[in-house]
């Protein structure tokens, strides 16, 4: 059960604008400053302040913390994901350890199904999946493999996202769960966008409707933002939300700068904006204790606006009388959420990189300053081992002393 106590205090009633606090005034009190409260600049706040023994200013223009990540109570009480649903998992020991000092954590093993017509059936692709669909009745893998392979139409060079479907299992089943949820989350064709990208969803010949695979999956018990709040708790970090970085004074600047914002925002978009997408949010609260019968349905029939909707008590493990959703409508306004994988934004990307890699004292990090379509694992690991790196480099002086 979750503490209501916590967490009311986390939902602000109305969005506040907390004001900047004295502590930046022209002080240079800090060593570090850091754009950004998500993971990455959590993380690396942490790593700076605690092992490092630096001055750390952590600045979010949104007025709470966690980033993307952030969970708050709703108005009934219920723990949702503002910003959609995050699910913990990963093969790393060294990201599931460190941020187990910050919570503890809460066995989820997510589930999703695909609404196919008037079914509902399991996604990623696997035996149930096929047996439904296609009315049959396979008990092996070596069946599944057979039929997947006479679905495959082979494609000799896989370069997009349309590729390496259509290649591992044909047009039909690419056009029935690929082609329209691509189409509508992107904005894009399937073969616009790197191959990376459906490549993150599997086809199995098993009967293991788990969305992921990973040694550890998880949900931090309190939520993310408890997890946060404990991360931020040090003597060595100060916290000012409700602050854009473009607004800090030089002078509010520490020497060292961390930037987890849209790289091309830093640069004053000065080759051009780098394409992020974004969606928007329906949240309702039900008058029931059920909605649907896992945690996320995916919508991938192209006439349906939305992608998925998420019921959040899956997720969080929360017992409640009511329940609360979220319907996601992709959009090309809002909130940059997404890098867009494809062959022109990289090379826009790497045109600001190596106006990044002149800035020795400027850090880029995260999935927004990275442009690269990373999980929170990927991100928390990317912050380590950026840390661990500049360690390295300067035990003693410089950066770090
Ligand atoms: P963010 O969380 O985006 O944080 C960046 C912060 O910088 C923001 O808070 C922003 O307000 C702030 N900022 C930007 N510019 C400025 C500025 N000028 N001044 C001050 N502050 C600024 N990952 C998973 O592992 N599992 C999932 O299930 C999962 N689901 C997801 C679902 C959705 C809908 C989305 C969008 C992402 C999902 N992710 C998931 C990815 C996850 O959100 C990211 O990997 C992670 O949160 C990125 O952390 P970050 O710190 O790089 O960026
Ligand atoms: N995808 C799809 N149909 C689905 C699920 C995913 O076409 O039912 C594609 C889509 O392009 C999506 C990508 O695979 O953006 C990666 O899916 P994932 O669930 O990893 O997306 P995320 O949770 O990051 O939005």
């Amino acid at each position: 059960h979750l503490d209501r106590a916590v967490h009311a205090r986390l939902m602000p009633a109305q969005p506040v604008n907390i004001p900047v606090p004295p502590v930046l005034r022209g002080a240079k009190k800090h060593d570090v400053t850091i754009c950004g409260a998500g993971f990455a600049g959590s993380v690396l706040a942490r790593q700076f302040a605690e092992v490092s023994g630096k001055r750390v200013l952590l600045v979010d223009k949104r007025n709470h913390i966690g980033g993307n990540a952030y969970d708050c109570l709703d108005e009934a009480g219920i723990l949702i994901h503002r910003y959609g649903p995050h699910i913990f998992h990963t093969n790393s020991d060294e990201v599931f350890s460190w941020l187990g000092r910050f919570t503890e954590w809460r066995p989820y093993e997510h589930r999703v199904l695909a609404r196919v017509g008037d079914k509902s059936v399991p996604m990623p692709i696997n035996r149930t999946t096929l047996n439904a669909l296609y009315g049959l009745d396979m008990q092996t893998e070596a069946e599944a493999e057979a039929f997947l392979a006479r679905k495959a139409q082979p494609v000799r060079d896989i370069r997009t996202s349309r590729d390496v479907v259509v290649n591992a299992i044909g047009a039909e089943l690419y056009e029935t769960f690929f082609q329209g949820y691509t189409r509508k989350q992107w904005g894009l064709d399937p073969s616009q966008l790197d191959k990376s990208v459906t490549a993150r969803v599997p086809t199995r010949t098993n009967t293991d409707d788990r969305y992921f695979t990973d040694r550890h999956q998880a949900m931090p018990k309190e939520g993310y933002t408890r997890m946060f709040e404990r991360m931020l708790d040090h003597p060595g970090i100060d916290i000012a939300l409700g602050t854009d970085f473009h607004d800090l004074d030089a002078a509010d600047r520490g020497r060292q700068l961390v930037y987890t914002g849209p790289i091309d925002a830093y640069f004053g978009h000065r080759f051009g904006t780098l394409p992020y997408r974004s969606l928007r949010f329906r949240h309702e609260t039900l008058d029931e204790a059920r909605f649907q019968p896992v945690g996320v349905v995916n919508f991938p029939a192209e006439d349906v606006p939305y992608t998925r909707i998420t019921e959040y008590k899956y997720l969080t493990g929360q017992t409640h009388a009511r329940t609360s959703i979220s319907y996601e409508y992709p959009s090309a306004e809002g909130d940059p959420y997404y890098p867009i994988p494809c062959p022109e934004n990289q090379a826009l990307f790497r045109r600001y990189d190596a106006l990044a890699a002149a800035e020795p004292d400027v850090i880029f990090a995260g999935r927004l300053g990275s442009y690269r379509y990373y999980n929170m694992d990927q991100v928390v690991g990317q912050a380590l081992a950026i840390h661990r790196r500049l360690t390295a480099r300067q035990p003693a002086a410089g950066v770090l002393a």
